[in-house]
């Protein structure tokens, strides 16, 4: 049987995370607004307005395009891509054609798997997004408040050889567009937006067959699916001797489905033309130079940066860099704690980690400061406090915002590390349990750790663990 690669290309519309949309003054987030809302006679393409372009929307559009490597072009067009359908007032699309802000460029991918693919960026242009339409109770709405978003549309090389690496090309845009800043990249409100472009063709092989393209999906797991079952659906039509037609398809989530939405259209059908009502977008050196001011160490560098700086494992330094917030956060507490940065990693996946994602908040957002983090490991450090106190400590901090050595002070936590202490407290536990003192000795040794909760308990958590242990070994022996 011949064995088959997939061919897949994909195109993203990326929306812009600025306050207002790319020609007007309306709000460009209408995700929890009502239909009709956030329109005025530009972005619903009344006849006699102007376009004005926003600032915003290329400064944002050139940070995307740096950190994708793409290649600035110094003067770019608007085009109008002309077609009919209820939700695009105008009946054109301003977008940008021939002359597109960035050209070129590429981003890594590495794959759990091991090895790393590189992805080139054919094309990235900016866009104004169109209206919603949607069918309910047998009429068709239309809702303008996307009309006049700003987009980004970015196209893939067809580099892409498998679903997994698809979905993993979505994972890295969405952290970089994320980590820019550019755009809240939530697929499930529609900021990302990919269509895949798939054709198989027997492996080894150096030509291209015909492709079909994916429409509406809209998460990252659903193009995984979607990419899944057309590269099966296209094995099985070629082995049958039949041909793939370049067909578009559409996802139904709920089926889990492809249907055939029409056969394709192509490029000339859109009628592009120069928009006459917007002059070029010219980006000089000093413009560009104050834009790029902006761009942030990128979160593959910074994940190299973390395991050369920081000697963190590769599984650490993945973690850790998920989130610009989250990295920060963790290079502002080893540089507050001043030790082995591998503690504070631990410290962070563990804990930290989970107290985010419980809260359900950024670590911005954490009243355990980075500098309060090191403190508790400190005091855990110099056995004033034990690990269990630690822990519970940042909650304590988080919900009070006060410092942890204060907390530790009021409350008495300090550990207690008093022989004396602990051996008078250990000494009553074995007098009121003369049934276990005598199980341990006759070989249930496991009994140890229920002792050392016995101990924890009457001493509300705060004896040295170690200490406590040695303690009752010792006086277990006897
Ligand atoms: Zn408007």
């Amino acid at each position: 049987m011949t064995e088959y690669e997939a061919i897949i290309g994909l195109e993203t519309h990326i929306q812009l995370n600025t306050i207002t949309k790319i020609f007007c003054s309306c709000k460009a987030d209408s995700w929890f607004d009502p239909p009709n809302t956030n329109i005025c006679p530009i972005c619903t393409g009344l006849p006699g307005v102007l376009p004005v372009l926003n600032r915003a929307v290329v400064e944002k559009a050139v940070l995307l395009a740096a950190a994708m490597q793409s290649q600035l072009r110094p003067l770019s067009y608007f085009d109008r891509k002309n077609y009919f359908y209820p939700d695009l007032p105008k009946g054109y699309q301003i977008s940008q054609f021939d002359q597109s802000l960035a050209y070129g460029g590429y981003i890594d991918l590495p794959m759990p798997q091991g090895y790393t693919r590189r992805i080139s960026i054919h094309k990235l242009h900016i866009e104004e997004d169109a209206g919603k339409t949607k069918n309910e109770h047998g009429r068709r709405l239309i809702d303008f408040n996307r009309c006049g978003v700003p987009l980004v549309e970015m196209v893939t090389g067809p580099d892409l050889r498998s679903a997994d690496e698809a979905a993993q090309y979505l994972l890295r845009l969405r952290q970089l567009l994320r980590w820019l800043g550019v755009s809240e990249a939530d697929m499930e409100k529609g900021h990302l937006r990919c269509d895949a472009n798939v054709s198989i063709r027997p492996k080894g092989a150096d030509y291209l067959n015909p492709k079909t393209e994916i429409k509406n999906v809209n998460s990252i797991d659903a193009v995984r699916d979607a990419i899944n079952s057309e590269i099966e659906r296209q094995i099985r039509e070629t082995e049958a001797g039949r041909r793939i037609e370049a067909w578009t398809l559409d996802w139904d989530e709920e089926t889990g489905k492809l249907h055939k939405m029409r056969s394709k259209e192509t490029e000339a059908d859109y009628r592009y033309f120069r928009e006459p009502d917007l002059l070029p977008i010219r980006i000089d050196d000093a413009w560009r130079d104050q834009i790029l001011s902006q761009l942030p160490e990128l979160p593959l560098a910074r994940r190299q940066r973390f395991r050369e700086q920081y000697e963190l494992p590769e599984y650490d330094a993945e973690l850790l860099t998920t989130e610009r917030g989250l990295s920060d956060y963790f290079e502002a507490a080893v540089k507050a704690y001043g030790g082995d940065p591998k503690r504070v990693s631990n410290w962070m996946m563990n804990d930290v980690l989970r107290m985010i994602n419980d809260l359900g908040i950024g670590p911005g957002e954490l009243r355990l400061s980075p500098q309060y983090l090191a403190q508790i490991i400190r005091l855990v450090d110099a056995n004033t406090i034990n690990v269990s106190t630690g822990k519970a400590l940042l909650a304590k901090v988080h919900q009070t915002g006060r410092a942890p050595d204060e907390i530790v002070k009021e409350e008495g936590l300090a550990q207690v590390s008093d022989d004396a202490a602990i051996r008078a407290v250990v000494q009553a536990i074995l007098e009121a349990n003369p049934k276990e003192v005598q199980s341990y000795k006759s070989g249930k040794v496991t009994l140890l750790g229920w002792f050392v909760g016995q101990v924890m308990r009457q001493m509300r958590g705060k004896a040295d663990p170690n200490l406590t242990r040695s303690v009752l070994e010792e006086m277990l022996a006897r």
